[in-house]
């Protein structure tokens, strides 16, 4: 099939303006690491440096603590919801205003196509904060302590998120965090700081009391001060399952609480009745959107033996049409892998599958030179056993198995130590219920995949980690009914 070309369509990286350098966001202010170490963070599409950032030390982990503990005592832990919810608005407001910059820079900083940070990131990122600004006066009419007295916050949360959606996790936590009268101590991913950096100058124009939120940049080794930091009330991480039993073994014994957002090995289950292509779209999209760095991404396709040779070949061909490449092109579907750490585990684990005896293909497609680049892959005559069946690849990298009836897409999609999300691709309603029932995933799609909507609470069963992220599930992990703190 002959390929229309599409000339380029860059976006202007005009309207973003990086400093060479930045510091620490505590109470209020930037200000220089107590150690003056800093490490760089680049363009994984051109590996082009972009900024030096401040490494934050254990003092700067505990200067930022006690920055929130005041503001979280003498402000924000005593101010009326509907105040909080003020302030709210003002930063989803300011977002939307900087839309474009907030996009732009995520872009720049993630290698996500730009399509994407445009129309997914930022938007939902907003739309976290609408969200919770509204529920900040309401609080204590949503039941949230079950008849337990009326929820109070919880003090000082020290929150710890990855790399794959930097602007959008950083909403999920500290949106609901505020709303609830917490104060916070953010440390973004090492790769991708620098939204992060610039949601600190939104809350200086919003006006945000000083030390309400507070973001420290770091490596692993900061993230785990914070964890270690005996006063922190709260711990909400998203990242690797590995990191996140390490946090479980922290806090063990202290009075700490936690929320844990882990990985996933998703199915995405096609029966013999679905709108076959359709589901296609909806296979491209579950692991091909941000290159497939999604813990919830459809990461394992499970297709009806009777359906698979039509699936396999309408997916291939529309493999074909994806565009890969620079992720400012308007254009573009496929962007850079995050970092060389990660597309060195993708190709790793993708000679694994091929050693082992899976099918490998990928369309022809032209990486560019420079930067970290993997092609939209997928593996089929998977096994069970495969490690690209069992473990997360975090990468455009698919696996196809088959099934022939639904007990056995049941027991196959179950068969996994995670248990964060799964799609069901059917005709019939009645069976989308039943299959609903039989997973163990915190979310099912049916007939589409990865919808999210800050109204739905997101989160995991097994090893896919604990608490709700979203909606009022997502407040009860931000409030106590007990003592005032
Ligand atoms: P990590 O889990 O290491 O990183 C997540 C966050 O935790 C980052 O901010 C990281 O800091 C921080 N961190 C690292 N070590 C510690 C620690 N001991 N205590 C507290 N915080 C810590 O993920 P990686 O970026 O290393 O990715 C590794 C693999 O994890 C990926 O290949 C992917 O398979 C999976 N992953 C899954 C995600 C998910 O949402 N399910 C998200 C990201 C990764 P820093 O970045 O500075 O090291």
């Amino acid at each position: 099939m002959a390929k229309f070309e599409y000339a380029p369509a860059p976006e202007s990286r005009a309207i973003v303006d990086i400093h060479s350098s930045y510091g620490l966001f505590i109470g209020g202010e930037f200000v220089e690491s107590a150690g003056g170490g800093s490490f760089k963070t680049i363009n994984p599409a051109t590996e082009e440096v972009l900024a030096d950032i401040s490494e934050a030390t254990t003092e700067d982990v505990d200067r930022a603590v006690k920055a929130a503990r005041t503001a979280y005592r003498g402000v924000w832990g005593r101010m009326s919801g509907a105040d909080r919810g003020k302030y709210l608005f003002r930063i989803a407001r300011i977002m939307q205003e900087r839309a474009r910059e907030f996009a732009v820079l995520e872009t720049i900083d993630n290698g996500k196509p730009i399509k994407e940070s445009r129309d997914v990131d930022i938007p939902l990122a907003a739309a976290h904060f609408f969200y919770h600004a509204g529920w900040a006066d309401k609080l204590e009419h949503a039941g949230l302590t079950g008849g337990g007295g009326a929820p109070r916050p919880l003090g000082v949360v020290g929150q710890v998120i990855p790399w794959n959606f930097p602007m959008l996790m950083l909403a999920w936590k500290i949106a609901p965090a505020l709303a609830c009268g917490n104060t916070v101590v953010l440390k973004p991913a090492e790769t991708t700081p620098l939204t992060a950096l610039l949601f600190a100058e939104v809350c200086q124009q919003a006006d945000l009391p000083p030390g309400v939120v507070n973001i420290i940049t770091g490596a692993g080794a900061t993230g785990q001060a914070l964890t270690e930091h005996p006063d922190v009330d709260k711990l909400a991480f998203t990242g690797s399952t590995e990191v996140g039993k390490a946090i479980a073994r922290t806090i063990a014994g202290t009075r700490k609480k936690a929320t844990l957002e882990l990985g996933g090995k998703a199915a995405n289950i096609v029966f013999d009745d679905a709108p076959i292509d359709q589901a296609v779209e909806g296979i491209v999209n579950g692991i091909f959107f941000n290159q497939g760095h999604v813990c919830c991404a459809g990461s394992r396709l499970l297709v009806q033996e009777s359906v698979h040779d039509e699936v396999i070949s309408k997916l291939k061909r529309r493999l074909g049409t994806v565009r890969v490449g620079d992720p400012l092109d308007k254009n573009t579907d496929l962007g850079a892998i995050n970092s060389a750490a990660q597309l060195d585990q993708i190709r790793e684990l993708s000679a694994v599958g091929e050693a082992e005896g899976a099918e490998r293909w990928s369309p022809p497609c032209d990486l560019p030179g420079k930067g970290f680049w993997f092609p939209p892959t997928v593996f089929t005559n998977v096994a069970q056993t495969h490690r690209i069946a069992q473990e997360e690849v975090f990468g455009p990298v698919l696996s196809v198995l088959t099934f022939r009836t639904p007990q056995e897409a049941v027991a196959k999609a179950n068969n996994t130590p995670y248990g964060l999300s799964a799609g069901v691709w059917t005709d019939k309603g009645s069976r989308i219920l039943w299959m609903a029932d039989q997973l163990r995933a915190g979310v099912v799609w049916a007939n589409t995949f990865n919808k999210f909507d800050p109204t739905s609470p997101f989160g995991g069963f097994k090893e896919s980690g604990y608490g709700r992220e979203g909606g009022l599930h997502g407040l009860e992990g931000y409030v106590t009914s007990g003592g005032d703190r």
